[in-house]
């Protein structure tokens, strides 16, 4: 028996609704897009702009540089994306969010889809966040000049995730970040390669042994490049460091 689970959906409010799907129209997420399993609506927030030019933005209160998207053209783009009943999460792309991770990349993949918010300009008028729910996502601590990519990035890292979207549900678990640890090395043929050779370990055959050095390594490399994903009692040496 074969259970129908509806698409997962995305609905992007954007000024360049013409980035989309962009990457992700190609490779694993754009089969995933042409079969169903997900799809993808860009809506330009300027249909909901002011006056004959369709103003979106205007100068900050209080002065100083740049433009602020206006809270009502956002809210009247955002209610006629989204019914008030709609179950998604409403996403606000901003580098003051909450920075994404893969726990909030599962939990997203696993819900009904999302609609998400892209920025521009110096970002958008404070009073939308509250007034429609939004929740602030950040994708890293640094400032891109729209929300577009950053939607791109999380849309990415979730349809990945979608039922039968990989090629083998298991390359899913094993990842980085996954357990809380970065991911263990990888290899494959040629057996040698400018003097280099692949861990006799790997080649050997003991998926037991296999197994160890897996781990051992997935360990090494987490306490080397991010302890601060780690527990103090898996090896943590210090606490994490505080610039006071
Ligand atoms: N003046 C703002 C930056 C605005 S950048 C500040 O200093 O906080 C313009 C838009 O790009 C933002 O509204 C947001 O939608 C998007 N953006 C920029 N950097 C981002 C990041 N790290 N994560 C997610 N969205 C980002």
């Amino acid at each position: 028996m074969t259970e129908i689970s509806p698409a997962w959906r995305a609905t992007l409010l954007t000024l360049y609704p013409e980035m989309f799907p962009g990457p992700l129209g190609l490779s694993l997420s754009g089969d995933a897009l042409a079969r169903g399993t997900w799809s993808l609506e860009a809506r330009a927030i300027r249909e909901h702009g002011l006056g004959r030019h369709r103003a979106v933005d205007d100068t900050p209160a209080g002065g100083g540089a740049g433009m602020v998207l206006r809270c009502d053209v956002l809210a009247a783009a955002i209610d006629a994306a989204a019914a008030p009943d709609d179950p998604r999460p409403r996403l606000l792309m901003s580098p003051r969010g909450r920075p994404l991770s893969q726990a909030r990349v599962r939990a997203l993949s696993r819900g009904p889809g999302v609609v998400i918010v892209c920025g521009r300009f110096e970002g958008v008028d404070e009073r939308v966040i509250a007034g429609r729910g939004l929740e602030e996502v950040s994708i890293g601590d640094y400032v891109l000049s729209g929300g577009e990519i950053a939607a791109l990035t999380l849309l990415d890292a979730c349809v990945r995730l979608l039922p039968g979207v990989m090629g083998k549900e298991a390359s899913g678990q094993d990842e980085s970040f996954e357990g809380g640890r970065l991911e263990y090395p990888h290899y494959t043929r040629p057996r040698e390669w400018e003097g280099r050779t692949i861990p006799e370990v790997l080649t050997g055959g003991n998926h037991g042994a296999i197994a160890k050095w897996r781990a051992a390594e997935s360990l090494r490399l987490t306490r080397e490049r991010r302890p601060d994903l780690l527990a103090p009692s898996e090896g943590r040496s210090s606490p994490p460091d505080r610039t006071t």
